[in-house]
């Protein structure tokens, strides 16, 4: 963790013949002991403070705390290394320097803030704590140096009350639990007739202070402590602390981001912008990350102080909108500084400023979070700009491959929506923070909402909530859209939910919410918890009632409905495509059958990794049961002529679609239960008369056949090729159907390229036994139609003895398509069917990084992977190889595919677009 770069900068510090650790690194006025490359030791926070600083931008003086402190914590029980005690003592004597005011001091105080800063962002996740440094000696000095009494007990009242909550544990965890200090607070509101504690008189103020140290003494058993380094030592303890807390393992499980990263400290000179009104507060972005828009744009608030922009408790101005005129001299500050960072971080940078009497203050850069939506534009407008180059707007971090998904998906049906409108449902209008379209269920509690969902996976929930805080993660993960009343386009709900790219509306006031009564009112309408409700993250309007989506602009586009010069959105979206597919090695390929193909073309499909056939068979179920009830070979081979002319109808449809590209289509793979079991004849109770009569056998019969397909595990059963060695027929007949389609394209001057691929076999014989059926039926084929097409003939690995004999199995296959979805379960012994029901405990005490049916397990079924690829390759040097399980739509898998030296991956044909960005992010990360 400990970069070589950073020792042979800073070098270790001697003393008396030891070597002492550099814990604490230094910035403000200037200077910095550390940059931005070095966040895995400062953390993102700190190493930006450091780096703003270099650059001359106003950074209040300050330092940083390093990550190994918090690696030492965890390590040695929650104690720190002996010398940082002195590090931090230096430190502070340096910010002390450079503000020209003393912690604790009794005329001239500093106060310091203490923040948490990790290697990635994780926004509220952790703890911070605010005007540390304040005692009933200080704060006298506050109200001469500022002149302003209210400013300084209300910053003593916010030191004590976030000290409570933060250091002492006394923030309530649950909706149940009281808010000692919140109670307070509301009712001094009530008392004094005000909205906001910044409207209560001084001796208000002050009788706060009181009470608040009494729920201290009452609760934590503790006085207040009056000495600032004791209040400091325990923030910073508060702030490691927070690195585990549940709130921030579940964010970092949901995000990837491991936990012995740990978090930095960043301890700085507070500034403020609660000391009149030509102070403020608040937080921006260098350009819309909603939509991406360019333009400075942000939330700020005149005379408050840092959280209550993000708390949402205040609904503040939008920086575009009043900012010049409220503060022309500030905005101006804050438009050069906007244009400074994005010429040095060549990003979208989202910062949190402060003004304090007319002067702008750095307190955050960092690069800024954005929906897949924002995240195309501002790649594609920074290429445009000159800031980047192409092959630089393709990295991962970026554009994170799944998110291109949100262009892909559906916004509210233009005439639905409409209709709402006339029916007067529109209820009002919040800020878009989140685009996308959802419709869902009112639930008022993301714990009702998380227990409602586990409880069935298909409800449609919007979370609506007065403002949404971090222990509403979990709830906010499983809604399918987040509706809250305050707070604006920076509010903790817009961030996180833009990060989930989940459809969002924050700041709706005209709602009213009342969460005993479980109702949310607007005007006369009252819709109560369950009550369907519509939002529209695009525009911000919110609708009473259900409203149909329909699909998304670049759908539209590309599946001819919109031309494209109506869509600025498919416009950057084929630019960004473009690069993509000059950058990428792998090919990508669609998982379809007929229907979709088509689709799959105008995704980008260049060919098909996988047909399951039997998918073809499911309009056909009458005749694939007559096949089942077949007793002699003579009946089930009328029962195949039939299937013949249906699958070869299909075939030519794909081929034609498909053309030049190549298509594998793999033989009939499920066991024959699945087109005939018990389910079936209890779901419809007259099937088993109906198959009796057609077939000629008696109901009694039926039951039998049904009772002999059963299998107690029915992935592992008579399925795969193990079907076609015992009935090659089959195999004959859908050969027979894949090669005269092409056989008759060929005769219309149509090209197809059919790669014929045997399922499950795990042996050599096996494949080669379906191989031969396949061949000879080829030479039938042909001979009767007078022409030959090229075809190829290989297998999938998909159980281990596969890959670990792929050596042998290559002598005669000529390509292989790893299907993971099979690799994974035979590997791990983990059904994919009944996996459900642990895997989420698993994710959530770290058993497993991933769910391994939707992320390749590289460790594991990767190593299977690989030992396929190098032992079909060395026995057959140009093997062809690519994967058609899910994970091939997966980026992390692409990733992987890419390092192995697949030829391509396939994946359903939603998800290719995302296969082919990441199949050029892998490339591009290469260098
Ligand atoms: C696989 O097992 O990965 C595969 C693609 O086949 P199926 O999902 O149809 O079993
Ligand atoms: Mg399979």
């Amino acid at each position: 963790m400990h970069s070589d770069a950073h020792r042979m900068r800073f070098g270790p510090v001697f003393s008396l013949g030891f070597i002492l650790m550099k814990y604490v690194y230094t910035f403000g006025d200037g200077k910095a002991e550390g940059d931005a490359s070095q966040k895995p030791l400062l953390g993102g926070k700190g190493a930006n403070l450091a780096e703003m600083s270099r650059i001359g931008l106003p950074v209040p003086a300050g330092f940083t705390i390093s990550t190994e402190v918090c690696t030492y914590f965890y390590a040695n029980d929650r104690q720190y290394p002996p010398e940082l005690r002195d590090q931090v003592t230096a430190a502070i004597a340096n910010a002390e320097a450079a503000m020209q005011a003393k912690f604790g001091d009794a005329s001239n105080p500093l106060l310091l803030s203490c923040r948490s800063g990790s290697r990635e962002s994780m926004p509220g996740m952790m703890d911070t704590v605010l005007n540390i440094g304040i005692n009933e000696q200080v704060v006298q000095a506050l109200i001469k140096q500022s002149g302003n009494e209210h400013f300084a007990w209300d910053s003593y009242r916010r030191l004590i009350q976030m000290y409570g909550d933060v250091v002492l544990g006394l923030k309530p965890e649950s909706k149940n639990d009281p808010d000692h200090f919140e109670d307070i607070l509301e009712h001094a509101r009530d008392a004094a007739g005000v909205d906001h504690e910044k409207d209560l008189s001084i001796d208000a103020l002050k009788d706060i202070v009181t009470k608040f140290k009494a729920v201290i003494r009452e609760h934590a058993g503790i006085e207040f402590p009056e000495d600032p380094m004791e209040q400091l030592w325990g923030c910073i303890g508060a702030v490691f602390g927070s690195w585990m807390n549940d709130r921030a393992l579940v964010y970092r499980r949901q995000y990837g981001i491991p936990h012995d990263w740990g978090t930095a400290v960043n301890v700085q000179a507070m500034v403020f912008g609660n000391l009149g009104d030509d102070c403020a507060t608040g937080v921006g972005l260098t350009r819309d990350c909603s939509v991406g828009k360019p333009g400075f744009c942000g939330d700020y608030l005149i005379n408050a102080q840092g959280e209550d922009v993000v708390a949402g408790t205040r609904t503040p101005k939008r920086i575009e909108e009043t900012l010049a005129s409220d503060m022309p001299n500030a905005f101006s500050q804050l438009d050069d500084i906007g244009k400074t960072l994005e010429k040095h971080y060549k990003e979208v940078q989202d910062i949190e400023f402060t003004v304090q009497r007319g002067k702008v203050w750095m307190l955050q850069t960092r690069n800024a979070k954005r929906t897949g939506f924002a995240a195309v534009r501002i790649a594609v407008d920074l290429v445009n700009e000159g800031l980047i180059d192409a092959k630089t707007a393709l990295e991962k971090r970026r554009i994170p491959a799944d998110d291109l998904n949100q262009l892909l998906q559906p916004i509210f049906d233009p005439a639905a929506k409409a209709a709402a409108e006339g029916n007067n449902l529109l209820l009002a209008k919040g800020i878009n923070a989140g685009p996308g379209a959802a419709t869902g269920q009112i639930v008022f509690h993301a714990s009702d909402a998380e227990a409602q969902w586990n409880a069935d996976n298909d409800l449609q929930l919007i979370l609506v909530r007065k403002e949404t805080s971090p222990e509403d993660l979990r709830g906010m993960k499983v809604a399918k859209g987040i509706l809250t009343a305050f707070g604006g386009a920076s509010s903790h709900a817009a961030l996180v939910s833009r990060q989930m790219g989940k459809t969002c509306v924050c700041g709706c006031s005209a709602l009213a919410i009342d969460y005993d009564a479980g109702t949310v009112t607007v005007g006369d309408t009252v819709l109560k918890e369950g009550d369907w409700i519509s939002i529209d993250g695009f525009s911000g309007e919110v609708f009473a009632g259900k409203i149909d989506t329909s699909p998304s602009e670049v759908m539209e586009v590309l599946t001819g409905n919109k031309a494209e010069e109506e869509s600025e959105t498919y416009q950057r979206y084929a630019q960004l495509m473009s690069w993509a597919d000059e950058h990428r090695r792998l090919k990508v390929r669609a998982n379809t059958e007929s229907h979709d193909a088509e689709v799959s073309v105008q995704l980008g499909a260049e060919g098909v990794g996988l047909c399951r056939t039997e998918h073809m068979f499911f309009d056909h179920l009458d005749e694939i049961r007559e096949m089942i009830f077949a007793r002699t070979q003579a009946d089930r081979e009328r029962a195949l002529a039939k299937l013949l002319d249906i699958q070869r109808a299909d075939f030519l449809h794909l081929f034609r679609v498909m053309g030049d590209r190549a298509v594998t289509v793999r033989l009939l793979d499920p066991p024959l239960h699945e087109f005939l079991s018990e389910h079936h004849l209890h779901d419809d109770p007259k099937l088993a008369g109906k198959l009796a009569a057609t077939f000629g056998v008696s109901e009694d019969d039926v039951h039998r056949r049904v009772e002999e397909l059963k299998e107690s595990n029915p992935m592992l059963g008579h399925r795969g090729c193990r079907l076609g060695i015992v009935y090659p027929e089959i195999t004959a007949m859908q050969a027979r159907a894949i090669l005269e389609a092409a056989c008759q394209l060929k005769k219309e001057g149509v090209a197809s390229h059919p790669e014929i691929m045997i399922p499950l076999a795990g042996f050599k014989t096996e494949y080669d036994n379906q191989a031969e059926v396949v061949r000879s039926t080829a030479a039938a084929v042909f001979a009767e139609q007078g022409v030959e097409v090229d075809f190829m003939v290989g297998t999938m690995i998909e159980i281990p003895r596969a890959a670990l004999t792929a050596g042998e199995i290559a002598e005669n296959a000529e390509f292989f398509s790893f299907g993971t979805n099979d690799l994974t379960q035979t590997a791990l012994g983990m059904s994919r069917d009944d996996y459900k029901g642990f895997i989420g405990y698993y994710m959530e005490n770290d058993i497993v990084p991933a769910d391994p049916f939707q992320t390749v397990d590289q460790t594991g079924v990767g190593r299977l992977m690989k030992i396929g690829v190098n032992d079909g390759r060395s026995t057959r040097e140009n093997l062809k190889i690519g994967i058609c399980g899910e994970h091939g739509g997966d980026p992390k898998s692409v990733y992987f595919c890419h390092e192995i030296g697949l030829d391509y991956v396939s994946c359903s044909p939603r998800r290719i677009p995302i296969a082919r960005l990441a199949a050029a992010q892998a490339a591009v990360a290469e260098g």
